[in-house]
């Protein structure tokens, strides 16, 4: 029976008096024929193992190699070296599966680069750094579901395969079964989607939004965390082709409603963090801080990652009206000394370098940009008083950018169908959402949440591509 064995994190914190423990992992290090450094995951603290001298055999001690999966039957004790507080005296140590030295390609001796690691990441998560990246994942998810259940929000579960071609996110991933090679066609030469599965064309989601807001008119409040697709056809360190979404949507909420749920998520996702993950926090912390040393001084972080959370978690979000953020940004020194690549003027869809001075040169905090031109936003954003703006709200983090996407939704039939119309959006094609404006409309509001942007902002990572376990961007599928 295997399930005797004691995790590691729980053996470490455990008081030693020579009981007997079992220890399944896979090595981290063997020195002097003697000491074998043991990690399983549950920790990034490894546990060392005393094998004393003539306990191994020649044969055993050539096969404690980095990676090869041991289980280890010994006693805990208090530790002899620094660094620990226990140990376990090992009284038999047992090879459960051999780890080649030669072909085994994750050396830890000189620290690998992370994109090295991006090639090899089936054993990426056997380092530190994706230890603790991947727990802390791991948290935040827990988290998310444990603040809206607390909330009683319901958890909905929205299609992936979607027939509305409507939302306007994002370019969409087809879903067929039709041949790629030869596929129906009709007169006109177009091909014949209604002999395909669903008899019609479909698409992978590019967001749960539209069926949560059906849901919204009967819960009242629901969210929504599921995978979510994206053609993005930019290869940027913030944007992945399948990602994951959290995505509130409550009924009887305006935008500030909506504003004050979006910040108290956020923050509870990090206190969260910063009470159930100091150890791989911390860890990261310091690796930040390395990675940073090699920086010039002025691109270094003014604070590091754990004061970042913590003045994150201790002062309110900036809130502003896009109207405020483009004057801000035209009195600018940035924008005065032409540094901006972009055009800045009223109208116009902020860049991520017109974000990123908002955020990390102006507030220094996180900013919500509220009210936004209607023409950049979607056709289904409440319309302001001004007739030319919407009621959206999109929060901006510093060293990520946008974070979070939200609005208002429009509830007043008209002013919908109005809308529709000017975007060419078929309102037929729509008849399911439209009912709910129809039967019982009532003012409500929804955000989405990058699941995958907010791990980065917590564990201080820079490319997106080392928070999810294995990315999907253009001209990338591997594993
Ligand atoms: P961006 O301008 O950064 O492309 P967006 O305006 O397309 O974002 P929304 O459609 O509002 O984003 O989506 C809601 C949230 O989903 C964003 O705030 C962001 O956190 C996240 N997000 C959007 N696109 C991606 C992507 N390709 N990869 C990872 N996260 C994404
Ligand atoms: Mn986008």
């Amino acid at each position: 029976m295997f399930n005797k064995r004691v995790k590691i994190k729980e053996l470490l914190a455990t008081e030693p008096s020579g009981q007997e423990v079992i220890v399944m992992g896979w090595v981290r290090s063997f020195r002097n024929n003697q000491f074998i450094s043991v990690n399983d995951g549950s920790t990034n603290n490894n546990i060392q193992i005393v094998a004393e001298l003539g306990l191994l055999d020649e044969e055993t001690i050539k096969r404690i190699t980095t990676s090869a999966s041991v289980k280890i039957t010994g006693t805990l004790i208090p530790s002899q070296g620094k660094g620990q507080k226990v140990e376990v005296k090992a009284s038999v140590v047992e090879i459960l599966g051999d780890s080649d030295p030669e072909k085994y390609p994750l050396q830890l001796k000189n620290r690998p680069s992370l994109e090295f690691l991006r090639e090899i990441a089936h054993l990426r998560f056997r380092t530190n750094t994706f230890g603790a990246v991947f727990r802390i994942r791991h948290s935040l998810a827990y988290a998310i579901h444990k603040f809206y259940h607390e909330k009683g929000f319901v958890y909905m579960h929205t299609p992936i395969i979607t027939a509305s071609d409507a939302e306007g996110a994002g370019e969409m991933f087809r879903v067929t079964t039709l041949s790629p090679d030869n596929p129906p066609k009709n007169d006109d030469g177009s091909v014949n989607y209604k002999e395909d599965f669903f008899g019609r064309s479909t698409n992978l989601t590019v967001s749960g939004q539209l069926e949560g807001e059906l849901a919204a008119m009967a819960f009242s409040e629901i969210y929504t965390f599921g995978p979510t697709f994206r053609a993005e056809n930019s290869n940027t360190a913030r944007h992945l082709a399948e990602f994951w979404m959290i995505e509130p949507e409550m009924a009887f909420y305006d935008l500030e409603d909506n504003m004050n749920l979006a910040e108290e998520f956020i923050k509870y996702l990090i206190r969260f963090a910063m009470d159930n993950n100091r150890e791989d926090l911390e860890f990261l912390a310091q690796r930040l801080a390395e990675e940073e040393k090699q920086l010039p001084q002025d691109k270094r972080s003014e604070m590091g990652l754990i004061e970042k959370l913590e003045f994150v978690l201790n002062n309110n979000f900036e809130r502003i009206t896009y109207t405020e953020a483009i004057d801000i940004l035209l009195n600018s020194p940035a924008y005065k000394k032409k540094k901006f690549q972009y055009e800045v003027k009223w109208g116009v869809d902020m860049q991520s370098e017109h974000e990123r001075y908002l955020v990390e040169k102006h507030f220094k905090k996180p900013v919500i940009v509220t009210n936004y031109p209607k023409d950049i936003k979607s056709f289904y954003m409440r319309e302001n008083e001004d007739g030319k703006t919407v009621a959206a709200m999109d929060i901006l983090a510093p060293g990520i950018g946008e974070i979070v996407g939200g609005s208002q939704r429009e509830e007043r039939l008209d002013k919908l169908l109005k809308r529709m119309e000017e975007m060419h959006i078929p309102a037929e094609e729509m008849w399911w959402f439209l009912d709910t404006r129809r039967f019982g409309t009532v003012p409500h509001s929804g955000f989405g949440l990058g699941f995958e942007r907010m791990v980065l902002f917590v564990t201080g990572m820079t490319n997106i591509r080392d928070v999810i376990a294995f990315p999907r961007t253009p001209k990338s599928a591997e594993f």
